[in-house]
């Protein structure tokens, strides 16, 4: 047998003196440097693989099952989601051609259809998360939400951007190529926007830094994931998953960005033609003019909003619009109340006077359509509490009787509930 000294790496031929480490096998032996190329090889060639196996996929996941149109997505939406039709529009649309491009034959001669990741500026309470969870509920791809408020870049406190993957992998047990052409949405997007205008005060490792690596995710590459999400550690076996295929949805509040908006359009209405262009601008609806400079100036960098093509505004829920979520919605709050009492067999009754004081209320507590359901709850506790074990069979709530509810209770309460 031969000495240790007298050894070599069977790849480059370097002995065992002019390496750092030599693996012998049975009968050969490759070398440190070696086995790292190798190892990076058999990687590439497998993601290489991966990526034409899932097209395959996909076309055999969506085989057989029936591709809802624009309208179809659209009347479902409005099952759940009272008004804001521009947003309800731009996401049918996005959902329909995803559906689209993912049973396109792969034919490198054709024209090649791009993806158009959307993005929602609405305040919150608006409907944006909603949204996105009822489409979720008529998808046949994987679909997640992520919230980006606790992305950091790489190294720092918080999560790495790969975990948006984990929770799409985790959504569909791992199965890679349904994942590869899944549905993300991305909460708070605008909680990484740049903290301030010069970026070299301080480093800014949740807001550009967070955008930076985003930008891997959205224009679509090959992202190696941790599969239990978290930090990223040398022994942990990574997944690749290919971006190209996936729709991201991104939602934020963008607050201020109004005030943004007037101005642009306040120092665009200046000179010739002024009075004409004002006359159009609607003031109590600054959110539907948002354009990608109005992104921008928020702070996220160019190159994340070419990448979000399609922008869209959910609009303010007025006085009419918070009165029809309480029950017009498929599970409506006061829906889902009867419901309760229903299974105790009792008939619960709610004034009409009712539904518009707890709306008076959500707005004099400017507590938006989350504040609907604390104030529904606030008023029916009592009974729901008592109503069980009493062997009553109706329940009705009377103006009279809810405003005495909810004279105790104030509006830090209610937003608590
Ligand atoms: P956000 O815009 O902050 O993501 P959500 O979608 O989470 O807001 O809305 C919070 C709650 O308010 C929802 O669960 C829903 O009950 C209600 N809501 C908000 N907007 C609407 C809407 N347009 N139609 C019906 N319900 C709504």
């Amino acid at each position: 047998m031969a000495k240790k000294s007298d050894q070599y790496c069977d790849f480059c031929r370097r002995s065992s003196k002019e390496v750092g480490m030599l693996v012998s096998g049975y009968t050969s032996c490759i070398c440190d440097e070696c086995a790292v190329k190798v190892k990076e090889f058999v990687e590439l060639q497998m993601q290489a693989a991966g990526k034409a196996k899932a097209k395959n996929k996909a076309q055999n996941l969506l085989k057989g099952k029936t591709i809802p149109k624009p309208v179809e997505i659209k009347n479902f939406l409005d099952q759940y989601v009272i008004g804001q039709d521009h947003a309800k529009k731009i996401l049918s649309v996005a959902v329909y051609n995803h559906y689209k491009r993912l049973t396109q034959p792969d034919d490198s001669n054709e024209v090649e259809i791009e993806k158009s990741n959307i993005i929602m500026v609405g305040s919150t309470g608006t409907g944006k998360t909603l949204l996105a969870k009822s489409i979720a509920k008529m998808l046949h791809v994987p679909f997640t939400i992520v919230d980006a408020t606790v992305l950091t870049e790489a190294g720092y406190v918080g999560e790495d951007i790969e975990s948006i993957l984990t929770r799409l992998l985790q959504a569909c047990d791992y199965d890679v190529d349904a994942a590869q052409m899944g549905i993300v949405f991305i909460d708070e997007i605008d909680k990484i926007a740049r903290k301030g205008d010069n970026p070299s005060i301080t480093r800014d490792v949740s807001g550009e830094g967070v955008q930076q690596g985003l930008l891997k995710l959205l224009e679509g590459s090959v992202v190696l994931v941790p599969p239990q999400g978290g930090r990223k550690h040398p022994d942990q076996k990574m997944i690749p998953v290919d971006t190209k295929n996936i729709l991201f949805v991104c939602g934020g509040a963008f607050d201020g960005i109004e005030r943004r908006i007037s101005n642009r359009l306040n120092a665009q209405v200046v000179g010739y033609g002024a009075s004409l262009k004002k006359e159009k601008i609607d003031t109590d609806n600054i959110l539907q003019y948002v354009t990608p400079q109005d992104l921008k100036s928020f702070g996220l960098i160019p190159e994340i909003i070419g990448r979000l093509p399609m922008l869209t505004h959910l609009n303010a829920l007025d006085r009419n619009a918070l009165r029809r979520i309480l029950t017009e919605p498929k599970n409506a709050i006061i829906k889902q109340y009867i419901k309760m009492f229903e299974i105790d067999g009792i008939k619960l009754e709610i004034d009409d006077a009712v539904l518009d004081f707890i709306v008076d209320k959500a707005v004099e507590f400017k507590l938006g359509a989350r504040g609907l359901r604390s104030i529904v709850e606030t008023i029916m506790l009592d009974e729901m509490f008592d109503l069980p074990s009493s062997g009553e069979k109706t329940f009705r709530v009377t103006l009279e009787e809810a405003t005495k509810k909810l004279t105790h209770a104030d509006a830090a309460r209610l937003s608590a509930v």
